[in-house]
């Protein structure tokens, strides 16, 4: 069996590993170049939002996300996947009431700490004193590291062509998919927020959502990855830390803007320091979807096309997780459950003329 993959950021990167595991030959269309996979903070972060609350399917997440990325290292020979705990600032007493509440309840021993710490300026590396509670099981991804070492691994394979897919290169054939010279048993869309370009999928409900990032050399000794309204994370050389990233939805571009910028750089002022040097200052749109859950599965009218988008803030633990759905679909039949299936979305055609 030969599956073409289009895209290849997390989800595309991950489909493509995980179909090479099973030992099916696949090939991979992506043209290169920065995309939101590559300037994420690379963060898996089991327990978000305001109330401290477990993330959808957390740790089933966890537990596929640390069997495949160190699989991934070991073909690559690289170290990229790292477990690092992450604080979250707690600016007042009722914030460590609550955090100190959801750190006994059951299901949350492992990821929590039940006690609140006081992190003193002086010593912290921080600008401030403040109280912060630890999130035990985190983990650290360098995305750029693994998609480009990925990337170059598929070039030496004959497994990348390294162009933009269009749709008037291919055929939709009843038992293959054309795309120029080459025929594929399935075609798989991992285009991230480039679905909307694409005319057999783009009828899905995704939003773009604009993220943006600064890489900064800053003389400070913390060590730790914290998030306050926004995540500072120490980086990979000494002094340089990954500070984002800000939320758009109704942003029109995804080049880096001056507010987000500004919003950056107002957080390195508050909390790091008003001395430091920007590296680079980078955006792009996440994928996300209407109802906040990945899309997979194949199109309601070419069952020979498939789709993996939707990631949105989560593409890190999410790509592991349904890329094993779609090879357990794929090789076995196994149904998709429902909250991820692309058919719990109308498709808007009729099926038969296309
Ligand atoms: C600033 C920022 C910080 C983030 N931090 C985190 C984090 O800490 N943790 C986390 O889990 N997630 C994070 N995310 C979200 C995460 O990056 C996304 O969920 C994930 O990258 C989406 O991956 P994807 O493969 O679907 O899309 P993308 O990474 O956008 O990849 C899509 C790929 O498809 C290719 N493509 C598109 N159209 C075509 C075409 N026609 N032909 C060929 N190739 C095509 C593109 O070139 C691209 O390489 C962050 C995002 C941003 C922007």
């Amino acid at each position: 069996m030969h599956i073409g993959i289009v895209g290849q950021g997390l989800a595309g990167t991950l489909m493509a590993f995980r179909l090479m595991q099973e030992g099916l030959r696949i090939s991979v269309i992506d043209p290169g170049g920065e995309n939101s996979s590559t300037i994420a903070s690379g963060l898996i972060n089991p327990v978000t939002g305001r109330k401290y609350v477990k993330s959808w399917q957390a740790d089933r997440l966890l537990e596929i996300a640390d069997r495949v990325y160190p699989a991934m290292e070991e073909l690559l020979n690289i170290s990229c996947y790292f477990h690092r705990p992450l604080f979250r600032m707690l600016h007042d007493h009722q914030q460590a009431e609550l955090w100190m509440q959801r750190a006994i309840l059951p299901g949350y021993e492992a990821y929590l700490s039940p006690d609140v710490e006081f992190w003193k300026a002086e010593n912290s590396g921080l600008r401030r004193s403040t109280e912060v509670g630890k999130v035990y099981e985190a983990r650290w991804l360098d995305t750029e590291k693994l998609l480009n070492t990925f990337r170059q691994y598929l070039l030496d394979t004959d497994r990348l062509f390294p162009v933009a897919w269009k749709p008037q290169d291919t055929i939709i054939g009843d038992l293959h998919i054309q795309w120029k010279d080459n025929l594929f048993d399935y075609l798989l869309f991992a285009e991230g927020s480039g679905i909307v370009n694409n005319p057999y999928f783009n009828w899905l409900p995704i939003q773009p959502s604009k993220g943006e990032r600064l890489l900064i050399n800053c003389p400070s000794s913390l060590d730790q990855t914290m998030k306050a309204s926004y995540f500072i994370i120490p980086y990979r050389a000494a002094n340089t830390y990954w500070i984002g990233s800000p939320t758009d939805f109704n942003a029109t571009d995804d080049q880096p803007s001056p507010r987000g910028k500004q919003l950056l750089e107002e957080h390195i002022n508050h909390w790091l320091s008003d001395s430091y040097t920007i590296l680079d200052h980078a955006a792009a749109f996440r994928p996300a979807s209407r109802d906040r859950r990945p899309i997979i599965g194949f199109h309601p009218g070419h069952p020979r096309l498939g789709v993996l988008n939707g990631l949105g803030t989560k593409g890190v633990s999410i790509a592991p997780y349904i890329a094993d759905l779609m090879v357990g679909h794929i090789k076995n039949q196994y149904p998709l459950p429902g909250e991820v299936d692309i058919n719990r979305f109308t498709y808007p055609y009729e099926t038969k003329s296309r």
